[in-house]
């Protein structure tokens, strides 16, 4: 495709604009938004305002089609250069070049690059693996220093832990190439707020795009019924959701699409580069959108008037006021101190840092230990490396819960082994907590447990500097020790100007 990228020169020209999200599946109901785009594809390349469409990747199940051909047929269609998601659920980085290959094929140049959510069809043997969003979007920078890279951020978190290791996770997503964020879907005002302002202190360079959504009860229900990660829906915006529903079907239409409208004059009057619109493509009612939006932006020219109108759209027909937040958690960005990392903790953390910088680092012990390693670099498949490698395992995995990936970063992740992240991510969290709890729900968050520990010893910035490599597939179940004391180990102090080593790791 030859369109010119709008999405590009709205960002430049620093004009607000609009996408919109559509999603391949193998489901027929959305394949069917993608196959009857005939009207929205004439209102899309008729449009200033939208000057681009999003084409997700695995969003309803690991069998959904590869988005690069539905995009760039919907870009033939548009004339417009759409964003291209790629999600790392089940993938590798060469998975990740076979992609990009195929968008620059295409002649497609913009991507957002994601690790994505829980994959739904577990493999029969053996864990899932996740490409990491951080050396994902390294590697897409090398491959395309040219392209438009987003990537996700989920600011609609309520504790200190998870909330910061979002944006921490940031710095390290901007670190490694992108050039905007594009929010989860939030209906929290003050939490767009949070993200513009680390944004403007962290990374002022960046832009960012609010993704938004129509909400009527019955989607609502349904997301709430599948706990779609990272999306927050308290009882009290169900209830008063539910109490619309009540209303002639022409009314309760009407006040979710002004609360559409007003979330959308929202982050454009806090600062938002554009907006993200998922689950609208019907081209009538995109122009219903479009006249809810211009009236609202006369109602509401300023914050004040903003809060206003916001208050009274979640205001209930009954009276009573729903409130985006959860009950007992109102965390904002800038309070901090709750995140206070136990006796326990702090005692594991420094014992464990001892042993590494003892063993691993300096001192005779580490001289004597790397003497007896460095012979079996690059023998770690011999006999004597396997040997190596049941010891290591034997020692790690009851501290740690080491599965000797071959490529050890507990010196880069506050002592909190990767591999107990069920995604394995250690460059930060995914979007799927919930009040610090993994989106697996069966633990902590690991990365709410290095939020704490970092705090406590007083080295929480690096969370959000150096990237750290992706585990290729076949160091996976060999030992770490000689490729460490060879130089070849991993780790997170890499530079981003020492990328391309970053992102493939050891050789
Ligand atoms: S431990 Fe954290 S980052 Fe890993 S899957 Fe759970 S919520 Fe996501």
């Amino acid at each position: 495709m030859k369109a010119g990228n709008a999405l590009a020169e709205a960002l430049a020209n620093g004009r607000f604009f609009w996408s919109l999200e559509f999603i391949p599946s193998v489901d027929r109901i959305l394949r069917d938004d993608l196959t009857q785009l005939g009207g929205i594809a004439a209102v899309m390349r008729g449009s200033d305002r939208l000057v681009t469409f999003a084409v997700t990747d695995r969003v309803v199940s690991e069998r959904d089609p590869e988005p690069v051909a539905a995009a760039a047929s919907l870009g033939d269609s548009t004339g417009k250069q759409p964003l291209v998601h790629f999600s790392g659920k089940g993938r590798e980085l060469g998975d990740l070049e076979r992609v990009i290959g195929r968008m620059q094929a295409n002649g497609l140049e913009n991507m957002l690059v994601l690790t994505g959510d829980r994959i739904k069809l577990e493999p029969v043997r053996g864990r899932a693996r996740y490409l990491e969003s951080v050396p994902a979007l390294a590697f897409a920078r090398h491959l395309m220093p040219r392209a438009l890279l987003a990537c996700a951020l989920n600011p609609f978190k309520y504790r200190e832990e998870e909330g910061m290791a979002q944006f921490y996770k940031l710095d390290r997503k901007m670190e490694a190439g992108a050039d905007l964020a594009i929010t989860q879907i939030g209906f929290d005002p003050a939490k767009h707020d949070d993200a513009i302002d680390w944004v403007r202190r962290r990374c002022p360079e960046a832009r960012l795009v609010a993704n938004v959504m129509l909400l009527p009860a019955a989607r609502a229900r349904y997301m709430r019924k599948h706990a779609l990660a990272g999306i927050t829906i308290t009882d009290s915006l169900m209830a008063m959701l539910e109490a619309e529903a009540a209303l002639p079907r022409e009314g309760a239409a009407a006040r979710a699409l002004r609360r559409l409208a007003l979330q959308i004059v929202g982050v454009e009057l806090a600062g938002y580069a554009g907006v993200q619109i998922t689950g609208l493509h019907a081209p009538e009612r995109v122009e219903a959108l479009n006249e809810a939006v211009c009236k609202a932006g006369h109602d509401c020219p300023d914050r004040a008037s903003w809060n206003e109108a916001w208050q009274d759209a979640l205001t209930a027909p009954d009276g009573s006021r729903a409130d985006p937040v959860p009950l007992g958690a109102r965390w904002r960005l800038g309070q901090r101190g709750t995140a206070v990392a136990g006796f326990g903790e702090r005692f594991r953390y420094r014992a464990l840092e001892g042993i590494h910088r003892a063993v691993f680092e300096r001192g005779p012990l580490a001289a004597c230990f790397g003497a007896a390693m460095r012979p079996f670099h690059g023998k770690e498949g011999t006999l004597a490396g396997r040997a190596i490698h049941f010891i290591e395992r034997a020692v790690k995995a009851p501290i740690v819960g080491c599965e000797t990936c071959g490529q050890c970063r507990l010196g880069a992740t506050q002592f909190v082994c990767p591999e107990t992240c069920p995604k394995g991510l250690a460059n930060g969290p995914c979007g799927g907590t919930t009040l610090n709890r993994c989106e697996f729900g069966d633990r902590e968050c690991i990365h709410s447990v290095k939020l704490r520990l970092a705090a406590a010893a007083g080295v929480e910035e690096q969370l959000g500097s150096g990237l750290i490599a992706a585990v290729p597939a076949e160091s996976r179940n060999r030992t770490s020790w000689p490729s460490h004391f060879a130089g070849d180990g991993t780790l997170a102090e890499r530079r981003t100007d020492e990328r391309d080593r970053a992102v493939r790791g050891p050789v």
